[in-house]
């Protein structure tokens, strides 16, 4: 993007928030710091869009608006990211690692023992996904108690809930980005870009849908996979490693597959309170289910990491969903 876009999207983002009344959030210093950490993936991101965070209306989890600039008239993207879903995501990783007992590498292989969790536990995750459907909490800095109570868990497994953390966020942003790209643009990234879309395509066939219904399907799995993919090739180059070592992709493919679980765990508590009532009728439904979304992610990551088949590239996601189940059964 040009200097001039970049300044005109502060432009645009103070009108939308006076407009929905917004405020600009702290957490934004916490995510130009990933994008700082994560340079190649930031200028993929920043070929197109500006990142803001702000405090939205409830239950948006981000949005992307497409802008021109007032100075060279070219179109360009800003994406406002919600700090109570970034928050969210981060106060759930805070809770779970709560109910780790063990985390261990033992050669190379992650062990992982639980611990079992109270009634006092439950209650903290269910007050704490109260507040943010009542617009509660939104502040790290409110909550820096929170880091406190994390001091007994093992370092590694700090370690790697917050690159859960980290990679959730990134995830996240890269989707809204994806929404806004468009295909050709797309094709000038990588060309297996294009192959996504030839996929989902194929897949969402499966379901019989109304056929725009089934486009925003696409649309949704599309963006899902497109970030997975920049996230997962800019990782390798980051770490200067090489994927032709099934190693090295096992460990990519893990460390993101955990940071997606992390996102959908959020985003699944949410569409649980929010609307209670399943629908049973897929049509009804704009987004494809956070189910479908981590199975299509699942089958994708499996796709261009390729891992040996002893070896579970979703050792981590599971271990997110286990302890989520511990955290609310009655
Ligand atoms: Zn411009
Ligand atoms: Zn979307």
């Amino acid at each position: 993007m040009q200097a001039c876009c970049v300044n005109h999207a502060e432009v645009v983002f103070k009108g939308l928030l006076e407009k929905k009344e917004g405020v600009p959030s702290e957490l934004q210093v916490f995510v130009n710091r990933i994008l700082k950490d994560h340079s190649l993936f930031a200028k993929y991101i920043r070929m197109y869009a500006e990142v803001r965070v702000a405090i939205l209306k409830k239950y948006v989890t981000a949005q992307a608006t497409i802008y021109r600039c007032s100075n060279c008239e070219g179109d360009s993207t800003l994406i406002i990211l919600s700090a109570p879903l970034l928050l969210l995501i981060w106060r759930i990783s805070m809770l779970f690692m709560r109910g780790i007992n063990k985390w261990e590498l033992n050669d190379k292989k992650l062990i992982v023992d639980f611990k079992s969790v109270d009634g006092a536990l439950k209650s903290e995750f269910k007050e704490m996904i109260d507040e943010y459907l009542n617009g509660g909490e939104r502040s790290f800095l409110t909550l820096s108690h929170e880091i406190e109570k994390v001091k007994e868990v093992p370092k590694v497994c700090l370690e790697d809930f917050h690159y859960a953390d980290v990679f959730a966020n990134l995830w996240v942003m890269g989707h809204e980005v994806a929404h806004t790209i468009s295909e050709d643009k797309l094709s000038q990234v990588t060309s297996e870009l294009l192959e996504i879309r030839k996929a989902t395509a194929k897949f969402v066939d499966l379901y019989d849908l109304y056929p725009s219904v089934a486009h925003e399907w696409e649309e949704e799995l599309n963006a899902d996979l497109i970030a997975l993919l920049l996230l997962y090739l800019t990782e390798a180059k980051r770490l200067k490693v090489d994927l032709e070592d099934v190693l090295v992709r096992e460990t990519i493919a893990s460390k993101i597959a955990g940071g997606v679980a992390l996102a959908c765990e959020a985003m699944y508590h949410i569409v649980r309170n929010v609307y209670p009532e399943n629908t049973k009728d897929l049509n009804e439904l704009k987004h494809p289910p956070l189910e479908i979304r981590w199975q299509v992610v699942k089958s994708y990551l499996m796709q261009i990491s390729r891992p040996r088949a002893n070896v579970s590239i979703f050792y981590f996601a599971d271990v997110i969903s286990r302890i989520s189940f511990s955290f609310t059964d009655q």
